[in-house]
């Protein structure tokens, strides 16, 4: 096609070439004609006496020195030009042709500049007919997108494994996207958006897919990075191609992967620069606006960072549900190696649970890639079976590049300070707040930082109370205590920044704000410093007022140290405790102490 286009065009510029070839020796040979002849100069007497007998055929007129002309035989002359009035008429009546030099001159200028003319106009009208063709072809190229589509693959959500909450919120999806007039007639507006986010590796593309496939609709992948261009406006016009194919076919998945190369935050006020960004996630926005959301197209996007999107995208009727996709816990890993030894021949003393223990912190992805290099290395030896050592030397290959660890002792050290640190926050909720739920407990790293732990503030308060305040320092406080506590004090950890970044901010609005401290009284000191300002009497009070709370919890935790160590030790077993799991282990520990108090 392209090779045609370039034939054609050869073929264009040829003629152009000839047109303008011809020109230049058409207007050559008229100048030539004119001016390039041999010439014979006559004085002013010669020149009437052969007037007089008839040789001269014509002149040529003009207001310069000298005149020109022509003789009947051909040749050309030049002779003074006396410049009188009745030169013309004297001439005229000798039956001379006269010509006025600008007449004459416009003749051949206007033949020049015809011919040249019209070779250049030929010219520019081909070029530009071409390239704006060529550029509303390229561009039309460019803002089409490709994408993968997926009808009959055959991945459903036994693929997956772990990531419980997740499956099941999209599970619910499928109904929707098979009968979505069922929902219309009630009303109901099912998400539009989702976003899958999670460390990478694990399983969210797996996911969208199984959603799809289950649903059995279309899948359109795409990856956010094919949105980026240099152009103007092609990212945006990629966006409605996508959105556009989608509606075309009624019911489908669209997945866009790395939905943070669009809908990173907007930097506003910023200098200029994100113009092309802020298009294509405008284009976004209006596009998943548009669609009512009963049309059966449900849009799944998945990033490493929500914190990083633009918070346009998490408004209602865009990407209104989020879901966290985390790292597998000791379960999920031991489902995914599951998953992945099903098919292949592996020897009778491989313990799935062993290696599902040594791979903390592997990802879904990590641990199929683990099994599939075990594979390789049996299918080499072509060994019977795939054994111990074949899944050990893929071990090593997995993770090489790594900080190197010993395959049994992995993170040994960093999973029992997680999780006692984390059974510190657990704990410390229990006792001091018990009407709040700690609903998970974790120690696979989160992407909002290291372990992770989730309690719910009973929602139906309109008010924190002092009481609730000073509480939550306390179990933001309590995993560096209990780090302290049980590893002594020269091994605390960084784990414990932004619990006492999260510390620092309750208790400095407490004083600053609400008015909240005994010692500084009633004053919002915002007002009274200006937001920058800093008061040597204000840290003052905040740092003593801080070290008051640190030593209370301290006090908390030692009494109830039983209660931390059960929640660890679960911790260390299962990596994951649910709420069923700290309530019933804190509901034991105070049956216990209930006895002994007895
Ligand atoms: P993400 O989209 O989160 O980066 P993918 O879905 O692309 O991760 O995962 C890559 C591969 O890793 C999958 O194709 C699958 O083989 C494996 N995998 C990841 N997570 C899981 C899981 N939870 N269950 C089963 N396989 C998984
Ligand atoms: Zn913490």
């Amino acid at each position: 096609m392209l090779e045609l286009l370039n034939k054609k065009q050869n073929k264009i510029y040829g003629i152009i070439a000839i047109v303008v070839a011809i020109s230049m020796v058409a207007s050559f040979a008229v100048y030539k004609e004119y001016f390039q002849q041999e010439v014979t100069e006559l004085s002013y007497q010669k020149f009437l006496s052969k007037i007089e007998v008839g040789e001269v055929k014509e002149v040529h007129l003009s207001e310069a020195s000298t005149l020109k002309g022509k003789l009947n035989s051909g040749d050309v002359f030049i002779t003074d030009n006396p410049r009188t009035d009745n030169l013309k008429e004297m001439l005229l009546k000798q039956d001379v042709k006269v010509i006025e030099v600008n007449e004459q001159f416009t003749i051949v200028q206007i033949i020049t500049f015809i011919v040249l003319m019209g070779g250049f106009a030929g010219l520019a009208f081909f070029l530009t007919k071409n390239n704006s063709k060529q550029a509303s072809k390229e561009y039309d190229k460019m803002s089409s997108i490709d994408y993968s589509t997926e009808k009959k693959s055959q991945v459903n959500f036994r693929n997956v494994a772990g990531n419980e909450e997740a499956k099941n919120n999209l599970m619910e999806m499928v109904d929707f996207l098979k009968n979505p007039e069922k929902y219309q007639r009630y009303g109901a507006r099912m998400p539009r958006g989702v976003i899958l986010y999670g460390p990478p590796g694990t399983g969210k593309t797996l996911m969208a897919k199984a959603l799809a496939s289950e649903a059995g609709v279309d899948f359109l992948a795409v990856s956010g990075s094919d949105f980026v261009q240099i152009y103007a406006g092609v990212g945006a016009a990629r966006i409605r191609s996508l959105f556009k194919s989608a509606t075309e076919k009624e019911k489908c998945v669209i997945f866009i992967d790395e939905i943070d190369a669009i809908g990173k935050k907007r930097d506003r006020g910023g200098l200029g620069g994100s113009d092309e960004s802020d298009r294509t996630l405008n284009a976004l926005l209006t596009e998943m606006s548009g669609f009512k959301g009963n049309e059966g197209i449900v849009v799944l996007a998945a990033t490493n960072r929500l914190d990083t999107l633009d918070e346009a995208l998490l408004r209602p009727g865009r990407f209104d549900r989020q879901i966290e996709v985390g790292l597998p816990d000791l379960k999920a890993r031991i489902e995914i190696l599951s998953l992945y030894t099903q098919n292949r021949p592996i020897s009778e003393d491989f313990n799935i649970s062993a290696l599902a223990q040594q791979t903390v912190y592997f990802s879904g992805a990590k641990l199929e890639n683990l099994m599939n290099e075990a594979a390789i290395y049996a299918a080499r030896e072509e060994a019977e079976l795939i054994t111990e050592k074949h899944i050990d030397k893929a071990f090593y290959k997995v993770i090489a590049g790594e900080e190197k660890k010993d395959r049994s002792n992995i993170a040994v050290i960093d999973r029992k300070i997680t999780a006692y640190h984390e059974a510190g926050h657990a704990a410390v909720t229990k006792l001091l707040c018990p009407e709040n739920r700690v609903t998970k407990v974790t120690i696979i790293p989160s992407t909002k930082g290291a372990g992770g732990f989730s309690m719910n503030i009973p929602p139906d308060k309109m008010y924190h109370t002092k009481k609730d305040m000073l509480n939550n320092i306390k179990v933001a406080l309590a995993g560096r205590i209990v780090e302290e506590i049980i590893f002594g004090e020269d091994n605390i950890t960084t784990g414990a920044s932004n619990d006492i970044q999260r510390a620092t901010e309750i208790l400095t609005s407490m004083i600053k704000r609400f008015g909240m401290s005994n010692k500084l009284g009633m004053i919002n000191y915002d007002v009274l410093l200006g937001q920058q300002g800093v008061d040597q009497n204000l840290v003052e009070v905040i740092n003593k007022e801080m070290q008051k709370l640190y030593d209370e919890t301290k006090i908390a935790i030692e009494e109830n140290l039983p209660l931390v160590e059960t929640i660890a030790e679960g911790l260390l077993e299962k990596e994951t405790l649910k709420e069923e799991d700290i309530d019933g282990m804190f509901n034991g520990y105070m049956g216990k102490v209930a006895e002994i108090i007895k």
